[in-house]
């Protein structure tokens, strides 16, 4: 079959499948142009050629992606041409000097993408109507290749992008010293960060708690931040949890952040107990101090005029020396049951009494304190109430509360008064000191039972103390699994509780 015989019909069969077989593997635009070259190689002889994509941001609009040694094409003429061409969009032939030319523009409509230059052995004369009918199909469907090959080049170039921002991020936070996850709605990771994936296991406690502020800040979409004590094995950890919630996979997700904060907290608590320990000094030095130099003053007194000093003066003075001896005393066994606390050798001799008689004993005992002092020590009577507990802790608890009462009472009130009562429940027995006193401010009410801690008022500095006496309290009330609190209105008085299970274990 000679060239003539070739009808139109079957050139285009020819030039489909052609085309068919040369785009089927393209990847680049380089490669669209490439296909479509060697599809027009079976219309006509290519003696050059280039590929143009148009760039609207160029001065010139067009610029070569690719073009064979030989083209010799004047760039003046060539490129007014070429866009007239490329904006006509219509495939032509046309004579530049003595060669002739196919431009084929590649458009879809209103996109712009490039034009095929081809310099052609041929006489234009060769190409027939047809021929040009063939150029404008084959325009037609390359410019649809173009189009999506162009769409999935700036998409992966956009993948790239984004990897590259992943790799980044990724980097960055790898880098960093705290762990870092992003929680999905199921609750599972779906990036960890290096020192999260590294970090030894996290306790139960530690994951529960994380998991419960990701509910809450994808319940609320608003950032949680915590700070939590964990005591698995055995051991004090401090951590610090933030999350806020993020976009990412096309998800509502949400970072975690975790920190530990174990080093800080320990700095901060060396710094309380260094504090502490001043003031515990400054305190004790002072109420030592003050028994130390009565008893001094009044035996070198006895001592130097013992022959003239009458009977009275004489027992008034050694009864000030025995005063101030048993308040020695007394500082002296608080301070070594703060130690023994300290020292966590504190231990109950538990014993079946009945808690009753015990409150009774004792405001028979204080009722001279108390008459000493202006105040009336009221006993509440009620039924015998048995508990198993160490009766001299429970004692020292009592005496403690009731003396305070005493010693903070309101010398401007005429009637002053301490109360004690017992209130029986289910399970516990709850004792209560009640007294018209000076009061306690509301922002204070729980600091009171913290060690060396005394409200800061000229009334209470009036007052001799160690603050350790509530904070004992306090611990031989919790070593019995019972509760201490207070109710207090400054000016008004305070109402002491405390409660211990009857049936001690
Ligand atoms: P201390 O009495 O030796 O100072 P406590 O630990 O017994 O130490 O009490 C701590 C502080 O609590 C007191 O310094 C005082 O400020 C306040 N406080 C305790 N009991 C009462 C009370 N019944 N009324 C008013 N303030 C009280």
């Amino acid at each position: 079959m000679t060239e003539k015989t070739i009808s139109y019909s079957e050139k285009l069969l020819i030039v489909m499948s052609s085309f068919t077989k040369n785009m089927m593997s393209v990847k680049t635009s380089l490669d669209v142009y490439n296909a479509l070259l060697k599809t027009l190689n079976n219309l006509v002889e290519i003696k050059n050629f280039a590929y143009l994509r148009y760039n609207e941001t160029l001065e010139n609009k067009l610029e070569f992606i690719s073009l064979s040694d030989d083209l010799s094409i004047d760039e003046n003429e060539f490129y007014d041409l070429a866009l007239w061409i490329i904006k006509r969009g219509l495939p032509g032939i046309q004579s530049i000097g003595k060669s002739n030319f196919l431009f084929i523009p590649l458009n879809k409509n209103p996109k712009i993408l490039g034009l095929l230059v081809v310099e052609l052995s041929n006489s234009v004369d060769s190409i027939r109507q047809e021929d040009i009918d063939i150029f404008n199909f084959l325009k037609f469907q390359t410019s649809m290749v173009l189009e999506s090959v162009s769409l999935y080049e700036q998409l992966q170039k956009k993948n790239e992008i984004l990897e590259n921002l992943y790799e980044y991020m990724q980097t960055i936070l790898d880098s960093m010293d705290y762990e870092i996850a992003v929680y999905d709605k199921g609750l599972k990771t779906t990036f960890e960060n290096k020192k999260f994936k590294t970090s030894q296991k996290l306790s139960e406690e530690v994951v529960n708690t994380i998991k419960k502020l990701v509910s809450k800040t994808l319940e609320t979409s608003e950032s949680q931040i915590l700070e939590f004590e964990d005591l698995a094995d055995g051991k004090s950890v401090f951590y610090s949890i933030t999350t806020f919630p993020v976009y990412f996979n096309f998800q509502d997700q949400v970072m975690v952040i975790l920190r530990d904060i174990t080093s800080s907290h320990e700095l901060d608590r060396l710094r309380k107990i260094d504090e502490m320990k001043n003031q515990f000094i400054a305190t004790i030095s002072h109420e030592l101090k003050t028994p130390i130099a009565a008893i001094k003053a009044y035996s070198e007194t006895i001592i130097d005029s013992i022959d003239e000093l009458d009977s009275e003066t004489l027992s008034s003075f050694l009864k000030t020396i025995l005063e101030q001896s048993e308040h020695l005393e007394q500082l002296v066994s608080e301070l070594t049951d703060f130690s023994k606390m300290e020292s966590e050798m504190f231990e109950l001799n538990k014993e079946e009494f009945d808690i009753t008689k015990l409150c009774k004993d004792l405001i028979v005992s204080l009722q001279e304190f108390a008459s000493s002092r202006g105040v009336e020590l009221i006993f509440e009577e009620t039924q015998p109430v048995t508990v198993e507990a160490d009766k001299n802790r429970i004692r020292q608890v009592l005496t403690n509360l009731i003396e305070n009462g005493i010693k903070y009472s309101d010398k401007n009130k005429n009637k002053r008064f301490v109360k004690v009562s017992l209130e029986r429940n289910e399970n516990e027995i709850t004792v209560i000191v009640e007294d018209n006193g000076i009061g306690i401010p509301e922002d204070l009410k729980e600091k009171i039972f913290e060690r060396f801690f005394r409200v800061n008022s000229y009334l209470t500095n009036e007052v001799s103390g160690t603050g350790l006496g509530l904070a004992i309290c306090k611990t031989i009330v919790e070593k019995h699994a019972g509760r201490i609190w207070v109710e207090s209105k400054p000016n008004d008085g305070s109402k002491f509780f405390f409660t211990i299970p009857v049936r001690g274990d």
